[in-house]
């Protein structure tokens, strides 16, 4: 089942809302003439899909400058956000969406690997997947996938992703998909444009990227088939997008709250 791209506005870049079973992007490219707030009548509903009650983040950096180059101290602050923020309120607040069997708590970031062979100047989401299953099916250091599982994989400066016929920095900032519904991931374009940064730091726009992402599969692992905003074709960061606060010391997004019926 596909969903048409929505028409776009000038320098307004929509969200494409994935299929379900397909990929969600994730924090759009900010435009400061644009009003930040959620869009009426937002309301997440569940669809009955697989939550992730106590995600398993691992961490991947894509490229030499992560190893020993210019970005060789952004791992280290990457993991530390999530060994942070995966016990603290950001997943606390995720338990408002607590059903059908699901009890979102603490997570864990179960590891790291830096892959110093640089990928190419321009990558698709189908290179990432294949890269993905070779370092599974070839690098022990990889866990295996499981239910909880979420590998969240960032690419150094200067690299672009094209996905579904869109780019980073062009139209998207990052977005969570999945392999065949068991292997979950979400890639992480590195802010190379204003679009991506939205005045932030990089650092701090990573980390709200990054949360947004993270939320977004914990209550929506396959988009579109748990926590899903089907008016709106949303899910619960869309519904937030570019609006921030600081948790435990990092700048994460805010999130759609049912209950409170706004970004919280
Ligand atoms: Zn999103």
């Amino acid at each position: 089942m596909s969903r048409k791209i929505p028409s776009r506005q000038i320098q307004i870049v929509p969200l494409f809302p994935g299929p379900p079973g397909g990929i969600q992007e994730g924090g759009e490219l900010f435009d400061p003439t644009k009003a930040l707030a959620a869009p009426p009548n937002a309301r997440l509903a569940y669809q009955g899909g697989q939550m992730l009650s106590s995600v398993k983040v691992f961490t991947v950096f894509w490229g030499q400058t992560f190893a020993n180059g210019a970005l060789a101290g952004l791992p280290d602050q990457i993991n530390g956000f999530f060994d942070t923020i995966l016990q603290g309120a950001l997943m606390a607040q995720m338990a408002e969406y607590d059903t059908g069997g699901y009890k979102v708590g603490n997570g864990t970031r179960t590891g790291s690997k830096v892959i110093p062979a640089s990928p190419a100047q321009n990558v698709s989401d189908a290179d990432i997947q294949a890269k993905l299953q070779d370092w599974l099916a070839n690098d022990a250091d990889f866990p295996q996938p499981d239910a909880n599982t979420l590998y969240f994989i960032y690419l150094e400066s200067g690299v672009s992703v094209t996905m579904q016929g869109e780019g980073s920095c062009t139209a998207f900032c990052g977005y969570h998909g999945n392999i065949g519904n068991n292997i979950l991931y979400a890639v992480m374009p590195y802010p190379d444009c204003f679009g991506c940064r939205g005045g932030k730091s990089v650092f701090d726009a990573l980390t709200g990227t990054s949360s947004h992402e993270l939320c977004e599969a914990i209550t929506d692992a396959i988009p579109g088939s748990g926590w899903y905003d089907q008016g709106n074709n949303m899910e619960i960061g869309d519904l937030c997008a570019w609006q921030f606060k600081t948790v435990d010391g990092y700048n994460v997004q805010l999130e759609w709250s049912n209950r409170s019926n706004a970004c919280v």
